[in-house]
């Protein structure tokens, strides 16, 4: 029964294809849009220069990151 292991590892293929599409948008520099069309950027006050994609907080002074407008 070849083929059946043949199935499964691809199957396995696809399964970890699939995890790499949903976890892949996870990249750091990246323009990423939100299905509702609404970025969420997150930057210093004091290094307008960093913008992050996630609340944090600033790796240069340890502010907590503001929202961008
Ligand atoms: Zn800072």
């Amino acid at each position: 029964m070849k083929i059946q292991s043949i199935l499964s590892a691809l199957t396995a293929l696809a399964l970890s294809m699939a995890v790499i599409a949903t976890t892949g948008c996870n990249k750091p520099d990246h323009e990423h849009t939100h299905s509702d069309g609404h970025t969420h950027q997150y930057t210093c006050p004091m290094h307008p220069e960093l913008v992050k994609d996630a609340a944090g907080e600033c790796p240069k002074c340890g502010m907590k990151l503001v929202e961008k407008t």
